[in-house]
């Protein structure tokens, strides 16, 4: 389920290596992947995302895919050789080094202890190989939009932090972001001017992510001007976000981008 993604022009399977990685909060970890394939990388949209290839940590043996044909490679690969696959969002690019930067958030469910983006993120050490496809991007700000409101869960705190970074001075943001504990909050928020961030952690590790930001939403007091929304994470969190905008604030459909990012319940394929 989503929005008007804008599918890169030109794009090639990437095989990148871990330069770095570190924790940078209870449920985050920063990995920096890099190579010379990063120049096959063309940077587009703020909320630019990827599809990375890896394999568990103890995997050995494991093909990577080297072809935009990926899934007839690994149609072709017995299941033991088959690897994981993931969707991540670009933080940031870093300049003069080849690299990016995502960042995976850290979760355990009652069925999947560790699931395998965490379990990956956990082990990846500089050295490990990976493969990466660019998937585009979808945040595009309406035409005459004087404002825009950016709501999410963990799966979508890098690419709302990286948009607040690159948006334009005259598109003040309101944020509603849900984050699994108060120590995950960042302090270093970088924003254009008259920016709110309203950081939303869960007291209870139970809790389904993103109910909590649908509520504030919903309870929220919220500019009356053109605005451009963006919401993405937990599928019930994109799709109650949009409906409500459009059925109780009159939000033009055009003007809202919606993405489920993941399903409550349902390890990604
Ligand atoms: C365009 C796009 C961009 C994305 N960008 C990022 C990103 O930058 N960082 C990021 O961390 N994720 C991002 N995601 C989401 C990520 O791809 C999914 O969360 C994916 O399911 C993670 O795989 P996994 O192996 O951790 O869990 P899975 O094996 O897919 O799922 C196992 C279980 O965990 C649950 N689950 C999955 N993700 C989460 C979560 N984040 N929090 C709590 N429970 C979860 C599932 O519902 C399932 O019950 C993005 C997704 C898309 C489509």
């Amino acid at each position: 389920m989503a929005s008007r993604i804008q599918r890169p022009r030109n794009r090639r399977m990437l095989s990148l290596t871990v330069m770095a990685s570190k924790r940078i909060s209870p449920h985050f970890m920063s990995i920096t992947l890099g190579g010379d394939d990063v120049q096959h990388l063309e940077q587009a949209g703020y909320d630019q995302s990827g599809r990375l290839f890896f394999a568990d940590p103890d995997d050995d043996g494991v093909f990577l895919p080297s072809s935009e044909r990926w899934i007839l490679q690994l149609t072709l690969q017995g299941a033991k050789r088959r690897p994981r696959v993931r969707t991540y969002s670009i933080r940031r690019f870093n300049p003069g080094s080849a690299s990016f930067d995502i960042e995976v958030s850290l979760h355990e469910t009652k069925d999947s202890p560790k699931a395998p983006g965490t379990r990956w993120a956990l082990a990846a050490e500089p050295g490990v190989k990976v493969a990466f496809l660019d998937e585009g991007h979808s945040y595009a700000p309406a035409p005459g939009a004087t404002w825009q409101l950016l709501v999410g869960d963990e799966s979508a705190l890098p690419a709302i932090l990286a948009i607040l970074e690159r948006s334009a001075d005259t598109l003040p943001a309101e944020v509603f972001l849900e984050v699994p504990a108060r120590e995950d909050i960042r302090r270093d928020v970088t924003a254009p001017p008259g920016t709110t961030v309203h950081w939303l952690p869960r007291s209870d590790p139970g809790l389904k992510p993103g109910n909590l930001a649908l509520q504030a939403v919903k309870q929220a007091h919220l500019p009356n001007s053109r605005c451009y929304a963006w919401t993405a994470g937990e599928s019930s969190l994109a799709t109650g976000v949009r409906r409500h905008l459009v059925a109780e604030r009159h939000i033009p459909t055009s003007n809202i981008c919606f993405r489920g990012y993941f399903s409550h319940g349902r390890a990604s394929l």
